[in-house]
């Protein structure tokens, strides 16, 4: 299996140049040329197996044999292995044939901690294979940087430095990052804000002239396709548990990036009976807006209660625009730069039309964010964090057959966002047993002024060179 850009460009890729890349040279994202077939009769051979094997078996046509099965197996286990949960990604049930799917029992408590363990694993196999070292460079503004720590801590090819703004993330957000102490960890504080911060990632990706010799920078955001591959997975995992592949399953999806939910996407076409797949966003609405009006209207970013889906435009959305455009790489290159030009951009009709057979969406504001936590709090003793209320709001308000099992994915735990869980009336939850002593544990990190020229000559001072 080969992978191509969506602006089609560069020819075709192979798995380990598509993971190392990040971001296609033609500025496109990578996809699979042709998806894997798993028939029926394959995917009912998959129902007894733990999350693991599942999820060998579910990755293993992407990587298309460039790592030996038995590596790969086990870079999986262990990625899945630091999980709080035997079961890595327990199902709750919440209603007549409406389930939670927990996507936070990882070393960070959200669900970027499925991708991003196994990224940093297979990184560090590819670069030590090649011989070269790389520097992930990242900015955050509290939240996933730490799931990017955690990630990268146990790779020795890996050096990782995350920005972050200084005094302006809340303790346990910083000390979930700053207390991991491994010698290729490396905090940084500026003084500044997040878009401060992200300038100069930015800038660095720009001219990477700092970089050490045999060295290269490798981004970890959502765009890479490793952290959609193993995303896909767990939509294997709960379908089957509800019924496939004998019955359709509809999924409803907290998003910001469209990352969580195009491995949805990616998992139906891999033949995955998914009958529906819900949009779920927060105020920052491109994503409702589109599927509701053909209108894909960039507007200014708004802070809400769940962060992490404050984005004004949709990085992976890219990737499902591409098959929209039946898969024409150039008509998809001239889309994106008449959206850099004007911030809009819609599909024709007929596009449209065939993709919300699959697709539906909803939007969830600050103050209904709040009353549908103490809702389903109070119809089930269940605490859904900010994130994921907006995926089961959307249940609500988006028509799907009674008989089909609906699924919504749990994105983060409670714990993480406590200010939306006290604005409705609720209490903020204990932190889980293996984070009990987060409070307690030794912090490191360095803090550094708004300046290029200083970041760069920390970067040199602390990334080990080969
Ligand atoms: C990143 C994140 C999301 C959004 O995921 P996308 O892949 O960007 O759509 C939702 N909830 C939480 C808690 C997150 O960290």
């Amino acid at each position: 299996m080969k992978y191509i850009s969506t602006r089609g460009q560069g020819g075709e890729k192979g798995f380990k140049d598509v993971l190392l890349a990040g971001l296609a040279e033609d500025g496109g994202l990578y996809v699979p040329k042709e998806l894997p077939q798993f028939s029926a009769e394959k995917i009912s051979s998959l129902r007894s197996l733990p999350y693991n094997e599942l999820a060998f078996e579910v990755i293993k046509p992407f990587v298309n044999g460039e790592i030996e099965d038995s590596i790969l197996k086990g870079l999986i286990d262990d990625s899945y292995a630091s999980f709080a949960h035997t079961a890595v990604a327990p199902m709750t049930q919440i209603g007549h044939n409406e389930w939670i799917m927990e996507l936070f029992h990882g070393p960070t408590l959200a669900f970027k901690d499925f991708a991003l363990q196994l990224l940093g694993r297979l990184l560090n196999h590819v670069l030590t294979e090649r011989g070269e070292r790389a520097i992930v460079l990242g900015a955050t503004s509290g939240d996933t940087g730490s799931a990017a720590i955690e990630g990268c801590r146990h790779s020795d090819a890996l050096d990782i430095f995350i920005l972050h703004p200084y005094q302006r993330v809340s303790e346990v957000q910083r000390r979930q990052m700053t207390s991991v102490l491994d010698d290729n960890v490396n905090n940084i504080a500026i003084h500044g804000n997040f878009d401060d911060c992200q300038s100069m990632v930015k800038e660095s990706f720009a001219d990477q002239s700092f970089l050490p010799e045999n060295t290269r920078l490798v981004a970890v955001n959502s765009i890479n396709w490793a952290r959609i591959m193993a995303q896909v997975v767990y939509y294997f995992h709960a379908a089957l548990q509800v019924g496939a592949p004998d019955r359709e399953v509809a999924f409803s999806v907290p998003t910001g990036n469209f990352g969580d939910i195009f491995a949805g996407y990616i998992a139906k076409g891999m033949g995955l009976p998914v009958g529906k797949l819900v949009v779920a966003t927060n105020t920052n609405d491109i994503l409702h807006r589109f599927f509701k009006d053909n209108d894909y209207r960039k507007q200014e970013l708004k802070h809400t209660l769940s962060p992490s889906m404050d984005i004004m435009v949709s990085s992976n959305f890219e990737r499902l625009l591409f098959d929209m455009q039946n898969r024409d790489g150039a008509a998809l290159a001239s889309l994106m730069d008449s959206f850099q030009q004007t911030g809009t951009l819609s599909v024709s009709d007929s596009a449209w039309d065939d993709i919300k057979v699959l697709f539906n969406s909803s939007r969830t504001d600050n103050e209904s964010t709040c009353s549908a936590i103490k809702e389903l709090f109070d119809r089930t003793g269940y605490l859904a964090d900010p994130h994921t209320i907006t995926g089961v709001r959307a249940l609500a308000e988006v028509d799907i057959p009674e008989e089909m099992p609906k699924v919504v994915l749990s994105t983060a735990h409670p714990v993480k966002f406590g200010e939306a869980i006290e604005k409705a009336g609720l209490e903020t939850p204990a932190l889980p047993h293996h984070m009990a002593d987060l409070m307690e544990r030794e912090e490191r990190y360095s803090v550094l002024e708004n300046d290029l020229k200083k970041l760069h000559g920390f970067i040199q001072e602390h990334s080990k060179h080969s």
